[in-house]
């Protein structure tokens, strides 16, 4: 019984760790969208692919260290009733003229984050400062894959009102590394993107177009597989750990129907085009003189931060409650 109940802390131990697209699927984000960049850009990028690609996860270590950081993740649109893209204001001082900050806040920011990291990305790119381009260009791509996980976008994000909990780690994390592997990557050229802000609205809604199949189907499923079949329990790091069995995975991902591989494929080509538009609203400027490693300055930054992440003792609001 004690050790039941031990590997069922870890699990949900887990859960709480894992409440975002999974680093692995970060990374290969950033990564890819790398490759859709045209010309003038992809030169620099691709000499600083292993920053882009390592830094994709900074975002959610800074939730253990930055007590403003854990909303700019998600956005539970379905707090706000049952038309709620139509009802809630696009641009953050309406938004925060109709709701109050605090409650925007509390059911979290991800579409307006990602458009003032757009500001900050096409300031970075005029002022021509690498540092700052390699830095918000990772940090953007992290909350534009966010927004894509249909789980960012409810209050039932982990499954905890409809008894599925486990299933945001399991949709965000499992899936994506037992058959990302397989998925196609190239998604085409970045595009000019007209509106940033409507942009990342869109982006959200689609998420939460996908929610209902989520949810459901792994209810359908769990009607079929009985309760040893539907979990196993796997050796992580000399620990034993419940998770979604293989079969059951197998099952969840067939029904889902390439569902995770669209949400990577779309991510992926909207970070090319976030990181795009800001170059060309910035005038686009000639990167190539930036081709060079990145400053003692920011390496130290960098290394303040994830001293942070380790020793942070925050615990984050909003979806990690
Ligand atoms: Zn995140």
């Amino acid at each position: 019984m004690k050790r039941l109940f031990l590997t069922i802390s870890i699990f949900l131990l887990s859960i709480s760790l894992v409440l975002s697209w999974g680093f692995w699927a970060h990374k290969r984000i950033n990564h890819m969208a790398c490759f859709t960049l045209p010309p003038e850009m992809i030169s620099f990028y691709k000499n600083h692919i292993d920053f882009i690609t390592e830094h994709a996860v900074d975002p959610d270590r800074r939730r253990y260290s930055d007590p403003e950081e854990a909303p700019r993740h998600f956005i539970d649109i379905d707090h706000y009733g049952t038309h709620p893209f139509d009802s809630m204001p696009k641009y953050w001082k309406d938004a925060v003229a109709k709701y109050s900050e605090d409650t925007l806040k509390a059911y979290g920011i991800v579409p307006w984050h990602i458009n003032v990291m757009m500001y900050r990305l096409t300031d970075a790119f005029i002022e021509k400062d690498a540092d700052r381009i390699l830095y918000l260009s990772a940090s953007i791509g992290h909350y534009i894959a966010d927004a894509h996980v249909p789980l960012h976008c409810t209050e039932n994000y982990n499954g905890q009102f409809t008894n599925q909990v486990g299933i945001h780690g399991f949709w965000e994390s499992r899936l994506p590394e037992l058959y990302g592997e397989d998925y196609d990557y190239f998604t085409g050229r970045a595009h000019f993107i007209t509106q940033p802000q409507l942009e990342a609205w869109k982006i959200a809604e689609a998420s939460f177009t996908a929610l209902d199949s989520v949810l459901s189907f792994e209810k359908k499923l769990s009607v079929i597989f009985p309760e040893d079949r539907k979990f196993a329990y796997e050796q992580r790091g000399g620990t034993t750990m419940k998770m979604y069995s293989q079969d059951f995975s197998a099952a969840y991902n067939k029904m889902l129907d390439g569902m995770v591989e669209r949400r990577m494929r779309a991510a992926i080509i909207e970070v090319g085009s976030f990181w795009y538009t800001a170059w060309v609203n910035a005038g686009s400027p000639d990167l190539k003189d930036l081709d060079k490693p990145l400053t003692e300055e920011m390496k130290k930054k960098l290394s303040e931060e994830e001293q942070l992440w380790k020793t942070g003792k925050l615990k984050p609001k909003g979806h990690e409650d």
